[in-house]
């Protein structure tokens, strides 16, 4: 009786040139299922107002609506409408252009409404994006903004943006153009 040799374990060298990597394009159109909450949340945009659900167990109202809460890990109730105004947390400017996002420059920001415990990303429009020291110092954080809604809704968040709340009973604001 023959047995097939065993193969050996052999020593193979680490290649001299480092990682190497293999390159890909992908193009992948994707339909995602919005479910229940978040389907009630953007027909509340269309009807220009902003719902937020609570916690059962910490009592946060969470904005964007979610089924769950991030932190409890448990299934959200009752449903709320927060303010529409409310103040920047973090912003950021786009220079560069990104497929399938708007023609650069755009901001973006995350805002706490007034009566919710989570921020809201969105556009801010509105603004002179040419001088982008001045710019931050427009959108600093805490800066009030509130939400504006599109007149012909399309059921999805390019339904709303947030523009500059200016308070008129600011003498300094606007005074200098
Ligand atoms: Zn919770």
């Amino acid at each position: 009786m023959t047995s097939t040799p065993r193969s050996q374990a052999v020593v193979i060298p680490e290649p001299s040139t480092g990682p190497r990597f293999y390159e890909q394009t992908w193009d992948l159109s994707y339909r995602h299922a919005l479910g229940n909450t978040t389907s009630r949340f953007l027909a509340g945009l269309a009807a220009g107002r902003v719902y937020g659900r609570a916690c059962s167990q910490c009592r946060r109202v969470l904005v964007p609506a979610r089924s769950f809460c991030d932190r409890c890990h448990r299934a959200t109730g009752d449903w709320l409408q927060v303010s529409t105004s409310g103040v920047i947390e973090m912003f950021t400017v786009v220079y560069e252009p990104f497929r399938g996002l708007p023609e650069p420059p755009y901001a973006l920001a995350y805002v706490m409404l007034d009566g919710a415990d989570t921020a809201l990303p969105g556009y801010v429009r509105g603004l002179d994006l040419t001088d982008v020291e001045a710019v931050t110092k427009t959108l600093a954080i805490g800066t009030r903004v509130r939400v504006a809604f599109a007149e012909n809704s399309v059921g999805s968040v390019a339904d709303y943006w947030f523009e500059l709340e200016t308070d008129s009973a600011d003498p300094s604001v606007g005074a200098n153009g």
